[in-house]
């Protein structure tokens, strides 16, 4: 793990002994290697240096103990702040506390991932909770959304709400939770529908539903590949729906999730879970250490 960002450290800090504490020189130097580190994984620029600062007053003066390099013990310091700013508690599961039926809020861009993501949040409450749960989508836009997200279910083993044509999102959402109610469903999925950039009508939207369900988790869909813009996405979110949770998905792909960083430090909201690929079983929990080792490369 971090071995190319220690081996860039150790340059930095060749033909130095450990001299009891690390000095500023030294500090500042070393900062340099790890903010091109960060941006090179895709974390946002503010972000970057927020997370710079903060290892800076960590590692000045830090006493180097004999056992460990100066460039071990930057790498160090790096790698404790990074896992704080993940959200150090390690995975934070989806919340459950909400009598049934529980409504959980899918929002996220078009693309994002954030149907196939239903299902397969669908799969793992069924399956590992033995919840039973319901999938609703309440994309009116794109006539084919509900019947992906129906067939979805279907692969998942979970039902879906019927479709009925010509209703609104909130009409269906409030449907969802009506039949939630009446046959006694534990958790009701409602994937909202995505745009392909945010604007105000989605927002509004998506906070007509919020309204009219209370969820007890909204969860953000994100698409790790997004890097940089994951950015904006994700503040123009957090600030018209106070997301309590974010799904980073293509995890499986080349990104090195430096989007993971920008998203904790942007929402304050702890990323729960983290798609690794089209399946439905392609679910995990989001392991703080695992991805900091990933983004520190
Ligand atoms: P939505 O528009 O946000 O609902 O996006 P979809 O759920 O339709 O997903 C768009 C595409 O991304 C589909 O082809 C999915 O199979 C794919 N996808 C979703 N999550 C992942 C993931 O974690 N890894 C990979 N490799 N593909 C994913």
């Amino acid at each position: 793990m971090f071995e190319s960002l220690s081996n860039k450290l150790s340059g930095v800090f060749d033909g130095l002994r450990a001299r009891g504490a690390l000095s500023e020189a030294d500090v500042t130097e070393a900062l340099r290697e790890v903010r091109l580190a960060l941006l090179d994984s895709d974390v946002a620029l503010p972000v970057v240096r927020d997370f710079v600062t903060k290892v800076r007053e960590r590692a000045i003066g830090s006493e180097v103990l004999g056992s460990v390099t100066p460039g071990q013990q930057v790498v160090k310091i790096v790698n404790d702040v990074m896992i704080e700013q993940l959200g150090g508690e390690g995975a934070v599961p989806i919340n459950l506390n909400a009598p049934a039926p529980i409504p959980i809020l899918m929002v996220g861009l078009q693309g994002s991932g954030k149907t196939t993501t239903s299902g397969k949040i669908a799969l793992r409450l069924k399956d590992r909770l033995r919840r039973r749960v319901l999938l609703a989508s309440l994309d009116t836009q794109r006539p084919a959304a509900q019947l992906q997200l129906a067939q979805l279910a279907e692969q998942a083993g979970v039902p879906s709400l019927p479709i009925v044509a010509g209703q609104t999102p909130v009409q269906i959402a409030n449907r969802a939770m009506d039949v939630g109610r009446r046959e006694g469903f534990d958790v009701v999925i409602l994937d909202t529908a995505g745009r392909l950039s945010i604007n105000q009508e989605l927002m509004d939207e998506v906070r007509q539903v919020r309204a009219a369900t209370n969820p007890a988790e909204t969860l953000l869909v994100v698409d790790a590949m997004t890097g940089q813009d994951a950015v904006n996405t994700a503040k123009a979110f957090n600030d018209a729906l106070q997301i309590t949770g974010v799904v980073l998905t293509r995890m499986d792909g080349d990104a090195r999730g430096g989007a993971a960083l920008s998203m904790r430090a942007v929402t304050g909201a702890p990323i729960k879970l983290v798609g690794v690929g089209e399946k439905q079983d392609a679910l995990e929990d989001f392991h703080p250490e695992r991805v900091a080792g990933r983004i520190l490369g």
